[in-house]
């Protein structure tokens, strides 16, 4: 419980949803880390270039006096699959064959 715990902000992970009938999207945080409740936050028009630039920073709108940063929910595994792991052994081996020049 140093400094870094009260100046770091916690994530909170958000998915993109967009509001039937409406172009507006919002990033949905169903799992605050600070009350666990759900928090929405607008992403932005749908014809906004890219919806990612209004992840980052914001106050926990449970709590203004905390930050939280919305960032993207880590896919569940499916596209990472393969490549990541093949990404893993290719790092693991790079290791390796440095162990093995020194
Ligand atoms: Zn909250």
């Amino acid at each position: 419980m140093g400094k870094k715990d009260r100046t770091t902000p916690r994530m909170a992970y958000a998915s993109l949803r967009d509001m039937p009938g409406t172009r507006v999207m919002f990033w949905v945080v169903d799992d605050c880390p600070y009350c666990g409740e759900r928090h929405l936050h607008i992403a932005g028009h749908l014809r906004m270039a890219d919806p990612g630039e209004s992840l980052g920073e914001y106050p926990a709108p449970c709590d203004p006096s905390r930050m939280y940063e919305v960032a993207l929910t880590p896919r569940p595994k499916r596209k990472q699959g393969k490549e990541a792991r093949r990404k893993a052994r290719r790092d693991g081996k790079d290791e390796v064959l440095d162990d093995d020049k020194w």
